[in-house]
């Protein structure tokens, strides 16, 4: 963590300059600017020192604030800038802007721009998808078997009627040859909290629960990770038991794919994002959650009761294909 004390003349409403004393403070991966009194988490650090370019090419954002300019040379370490625009938002990234998009609740995309509930999903997802996640198949000396996605295996991908009933919220890795003997490791750490749920095509499958906070250290959701198409039994005979274990980025959590899955055996790799108080018991996704939506889903895929949906991998940070 690094603090340092800059003098900055306030762009303000009007444009009238007014000096006062801001600190720029990096806590962790985010930075946080504190002016005049106020704090607020500089999520978007695109910048410029011109602030007519930097109005011109930084893409629009829900709610934003009025930029403000601050001499920040030293911080960005470019030489040639003598100041930098951030903008101080007050509403995070829209989950449809560009390629941020997951597979939210039809609740999420049936609210206007600005409603609440679609403030607190953006803010949620943010905050969730800040922690880079761990690949679930990398072992410990960071080897990765050889996998394949399928073309229906991928997130988003449509499986129903005509492709359009329903989307696979989830990416399917197949292993070499359709492999079964496969370790799986934990995505992210918590508490594995589901554990041998036998539903219809999911098999065994564990979760993993994460609880998300924000700024202030408040809980704002949980994210929960699903790894399906396990065999727990093979598992236990070998002495693998991972029912309400805490686990961390990268531990065991299985070594084994079942073989008779539907389409030969392969890792059904889930995120999923939940309000605070929602129990997290994860069922199939299937069509008891289809709820037709006006978003770029044709059909939700999330009972609005339950949690705001499903979580793309790429936007954790890991690409799978
Ligand atoms: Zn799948």
């Amino acid at each position: 963590m690094w603090r340092m004390r800059v003098f900055l003349r306030c762009l303000m409403p009007l444009l009238v300059y007014a000096a006062c004393a801001a600190s720029i403070e990096q806590n962790g991966s985010e930075l946080v600017l504190a002016w005049n009194g106020e704090s607020r988490v500089v999520y978007d650090i695109a910048y410029s020192n011109d602030l007519a370019t930097w109005t011109n090419t930084s893409p629009s954002r829900t709610g934003d604030g009025s930029p403000i300019q601050v001499p920040v040379a030293d911080i960005l370490g470019d030489p040639n800038a003598d100041r930098a625009f951030f903008k101080l938002a007050t509403h995070y990234q829209d989950n449809e802007d560009g390629a941020i998009q997951d597979m939210l609740t039809p609740a999420y995309y049936n609210a206007a721009t600005g409603d609440p509930f679609r403030d607190e999903v953006n803010t949620f997802i943010y905050h969730a998808q800040r922690e880079p996640l761990h690949h679930p198949l990398q072992n410990g000396t960071n080897a990765i078997p050889a996998f394949t996605v399928p073309v229906g295996g991928y997130f988003g991908a449509g499986k129903g009627p005509g492709g359009t009933a329903e989307h696979h919220p989830a990416v399917d890795l197949h292993v070499g040859n359709d492999a079964t003997v496969v370790d799986v490791f934990a995505a992210h750490g918590g508490t594995v909290q589901t554990y041998k749920n036998v539903v219809q095509k999911f098999r065994h499958h564990l979760s993993i629960t994460q609880s998300i906070t924000n700024n202030t250290g408040q809980v704002i959701g949980k994210m929960v990770t699903v790894y399906a198409h396990l065999d727990l039994n093979l598992d236990e005979a070998g002495g693998l038991f991972m029912d309400g274990q805490t686990v961390n980025a990268g531990d065991l959590v299985s070594k084994h794919l079942y073989s008779g899955t539907m389409g030969g055996p392969h890792l059904h790799f889930e995120i999923r994002y939940y309000r605070p108080d929602d129990a997290g018991d994860e069922e199939f996704y299937g069509f008891n959650f289809t709820v037709p939506s006006a978003g770029p889903w044709p059909y939700g895929y999330w009972d609005p009761n339950i949690g705001y949906g499903f979580g793309d991998p790429k936007n954790h940070g890991l690409v799978l294909y």
